[in-house]
């Protein structure tokens, strides 16, 4: 009896777990209940009653019409009922895009030999040249000093010369005049600029990511594209997109400025047109820009273009010279010196034509945005965030070395090694993300759950990064001047919370929010089979949509505990991945069935609420998150051809998020509003108690000792930023300096040796190195080979000190009105 309870039991577990299909369900129920009916000698009259019962179930759950009428239609009148309605620009937000990866990590069964199979993905050698070239010369003419406190704007050389090689044309076909970069290359390019100077890589990014020429090649009419796509190439045109109210930041959907369709006379014909009213603020590039693209509502009460009155949000280019549009006063973002302000216009008349893509996208603005968005987000932010990581690592390691208290480089005390072996392992992790996701992008996917993801982890693991870094500096970080390599990221760093969706909405609205109904396999079917479709349609999607859920469902439970119950071993993994890596593979796939499971239940028992409760949903986004960037960080690494050297970085950024995944979970059961739901979701997820634990010490000795090395690992770990030649310039010394430190540590070992066994004895007053050249402890090229590294040491500890009134009457003598630069050139 026994044996035969166990053998039911683990065909149950086996159809839930490989997800069999009705009938198989059906079939082996039958069997088995047949089989027990006869063990148990239940009697003819209670097994006919029992067969009957199990016929009618049979028939109910296997016929489709009938398992409609008993069982699926009620469910939808109810589900009519408790769901909220959307909001057309919810609609819009919801649909935009597509999902990729980020659907396999909801559906509980990860397809990881897809994912590896996908292509590295690598630049073109045009691409490669562009980045070895004018990328380089535009980072070489950026003084970060210069632009953020002398000039706070870019040298008028620097513009033209980004003007001139195409920079703010990366993403616009060849065929207008543009470079027509792959997403991976424009990722590159912002991510080396952005290692330089943050005001340099910001100008570029505005012109390639969401606004003008982003909205024109996906919508503007010929006639716009023929125009203004060859200006925006060649920089004859700066465009900024202004979509910000002071009254609508994060609810941008619901700007207060408007247009309204009326006739006017516009160069001296009567024309069809709008008049419009708008307060922007925030606009990146506005100061200087000459063509605004403009976001507002449009309002047509006469009807003039035939449909509704309320037309919705709309998009519109309007030159920056045309009368009424008031721009050109700045603001001054963490002291960034990007150009960014305010702009308004009350009443400006202007022709119906300049709506982006003509009057049939009156009204599809906000379609429009969303669509360019989930895959824009993908890159600027992501881009900038690796570079300032990379550029951090790079610094951060190379000045814990030269940098000693205690007669110790203070990288290898452990307290600093700690924050610097972090910094390493992030920026790998940040690196594998923005590549993946970038390549996403090159293979014509807009991922809009996933763009979030790493607009807002990278942004907040960059924040991480010069965290750490500022607290390595000490004094150093914190007194700004030419000489100060980290303060001004620190300071900037806000800036790509802010943006692009403020970071903590993205986390608890966007992530979770709409991946639950993007990328889950069923939940928009249910949605729109209730509210989309009627009758029998309606019906019928529905059904289909909630049998295939409750499958998913149970599927994913009896998943989550087998994989609990054995530490993840029968979980999936590629075959293809290095060994040293495959359990990794298994535990998201574990997590990715137990986090599945518990979506499901966090939907069915908070429903609509659960928008509402944050703290939960943006729990729920961080599982998914991590195990977004723990496929990047595996894939990254295979991508890479396995390297050994790089092997503690992905071991630590694995594990890092593997706990911190764990932790959300655990965060989302203890706060879980249904406490015996809560207590169920525990006993399936962890039924063996947590099994993640954080990165191990030994780890982070491993990514800091890699910081602190020059070699291959390290330049692999910030390949792709901007390393200034030679010592004109901070970094530049800094990197020499490192150098010069470690092939001195031999000869610094020597003295000291010599003091411990007293045959050196260091007098107050008198270098004790120049005391060991005159003794014989150290030969004169080796003093000399000390002295120059003691110069570039000093050089690199330097801190910037000022006249009283920083310099500003010097500086204003020299550099004239900025805005007059612009002025000519526009
Ligand atoms: C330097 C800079 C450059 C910019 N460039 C441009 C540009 O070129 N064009 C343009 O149109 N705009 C631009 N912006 C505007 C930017 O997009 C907005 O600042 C952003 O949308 C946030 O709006 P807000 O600042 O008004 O903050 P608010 O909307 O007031 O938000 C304040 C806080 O509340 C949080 N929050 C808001 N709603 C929710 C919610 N439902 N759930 C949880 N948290 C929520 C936010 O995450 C944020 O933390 C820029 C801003 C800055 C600072």
């Amino acid at each position: 009896m026994l044996t035969f309870a166990i053998g039911t039991l683990a065909v149950l577990v086996l159809l839930a777990f490989f997800r069999a299909p009705v009938f198989v369900w059906t079939a082996a129920i039958g069997v088995m209940g047949a089989t027990w009916a006869t063990v148990l000698g239940f009697g003819a009259v209670l097994n006919t009653s029992l067969a009957a019962a199990f016929v009618a179930l049979a028939a109910a759950a296997n016929l489709p019409a009938l398992r409609r009428k008993l069982f699926s239609d009620l469910l939808l009148a109810i589900y009519r009922r408790i769901l909220p309605d959307m909001s057309q620009t919810e609609k819009e937000a919801i649909d935009a895009g597509t999902v990729w990866w980020d659907a396999d990590l909801f559906s509980g069964r990860p397809d990881w030999e897809r994912l590896l199979a996908t292509p590295a993905p690598r630049l073109s050698a045009e691409e490669q040249a562009f980045v070895d070239g004018p990328v380089e010369e535009a980072c070489a003419m950026a003084n970060d000093w210069e632009v953020t406190h002398e000039r706070y704007d870019l040298p008028p050389q620097l513009w033209q010369f980004l003007k001139d090689k195409g920079f703010f044309g990366m993403i616009i076909p060849k065929k207008y005049g543009g470079l027509g970069f792959s997403a991976l290359a424009h990722s590159e390019v912002v991510t080396k600029l952005s290692s330089r100077c943050n005001a340099l890589a910001v100008t570029v990014m505005v012109p390639n990511s969401l606004g003008p020429a982003e909205l024109l090649l996906h919508y503007g009419t010929d006639e716009q594209k023929n125009h203004y796509l060859p200006r925006l190439a060649k920089g004859q045109e700066i465009p900024c997109f202004a979509l910000t109210n002071p009254e609508a930041g994060s609810d941008a959907a619901s700007i207060p400025d408007f247009g309204v369709v009326c006739r006017g006379t516009w160069q001296g014909k009567e024309t069809l047109g709008m008049r419009l009213t708008w307060d922007k603020r925030y606009i990146t590039l506005g100061p200087v820009a000459t063509l605004l693209g403009l976001a507002f509502r449009l309002y047509d009460p006469e009807r003039l273009l035939g449909g509704k009155e309320d037309l919705g949000i709309t998009c519109a280019l309007i030159p920056t010279a045309t009368p009424g549009v008031n721009i050109g006063r700045r603001h001054l973002p963490l002291n960034g010196a990007f150009q960014n302000g305010p702009n308004s216009g009350k009443d400006v008349f202007v022709p119906i034509e300049w709506i982006i893509g003509g009057r049939e996208y009156a009204g599809k603005g906000w379609m429009m945005l969303m669509n360019c968005l989930a895959a824009g987000r993908s890159i600027s932010l992501p881009a900038s965030s690796v570079g300032g990581a990379k550029a951090l690592a790079r610094v951060t390691g190379a000045y814990a070395r030269v940098r000693s208290q205690f007669k110790t480089p203070i990288g290898k005390l452990e307290g600093v090694e700690e924050a610097l072996g972090r910094i390493a392992a992030n920026a790998y992790l940040m690196e594998a993300t923005r590549v993946m996701t970038a390549g996403a992008v090159d293979l014509g996917e807009k991922p809009s759950v996933i763009s979030a993801i790493a607009k807002y982890h990278m942004t907040e693991r960059a924040r991480a990064c010069v965290n750490d870094a500022m607290d390595i500096h000490g004094g150093k970080g914190i007194c700004l001047g030419p000489n100060n390599w980290v303060g001004r990221g620190y300071q900037v760093l806000p800036v790509g919370i802010t943006v692009e969706g403020a970071n903590i909405l993205t986390r608890t609205l966007i992530i979770f929010g709409q991946g639950a109904i993007r990328c889950h396999p069923y939940v928009l079917r249910e949605m729109r089979a209730a509210k989309e479709l009627k009758g029998e349609d309606a019906s019928r999607e529905f059904d289909d949509a909630l049998t295939s859920h409750i499958g998913h469902t149970l599927s994913n439970a009896v998943r989550a505990v087998v994989h609990g119950l054995t530490r993840s071993v029968f979980a999936t993994a590629p075959l293809g991945a290095a060994p040293e890596t495959r359990h990794y593979y298994r535990h998201v796939t574990r997590l990715s069935a137990a986090f599945a499971f518990l979506a499901d239940v966090s939907m069915l028992a908070m429903g609509g609420a659960l928008k509402r409760k944050e703290k939960i949903s943006g729990r729920l986004g961080d599982v998914l998150s991590m195990m977004y960037l723990v496929s990047a960080t595996l894939k990254h690494y295979e991508d890479q051809g396995r390297l050994k050297a790089d092997l503690p970085m992905v071991r630590w950024a694995v594990r890092d998020a593997l706990y911190s995944a764990q932790q959300a979970i655990d965060q989302v059961l203890s706060n879980f509003p249904v406490k015996a739901l809560a207590t169920l979701l525990r006993w399936t997820i962890f039924p063996l108690g947590m099994p993640f634990r954080p990165p191990l010490d030994s780890r982070n000795h491993e990514c800091a000792r890699l910081a602190l090395e020059p070699g291959a690992a390290r330049d692999r770990l910030t390949a792709g930023i901007y390393l200034p030649k030679g010592e004109a310039d901070a970094t530049g010394v800094l990197e020499t300096a490192l150098l010069a430190t470690v092939a001195c540590e031999p000869i610094e070992k020597k003295f000291r040796e010599a003091v411990k066994s007293g045959a050196l004895a260091p007098r107050s007053g008198v270098d004790t190195a120049q005391l060991a050249r005159d003794t014989g402890v150290i030969s004169a090229e080796e003093y000399a080979q000390w002295q120059r590294k003691e110069t570039l040491r000093k050089r690199v500890i330097l801190v910037d000190d000022f006249p009283q009134d920083f310099g500003r009457a010097e500086i204003m003598e020299k550099l004239g009105d900025a805005r007059t630069v612009h002025a000519k050139a526009a």
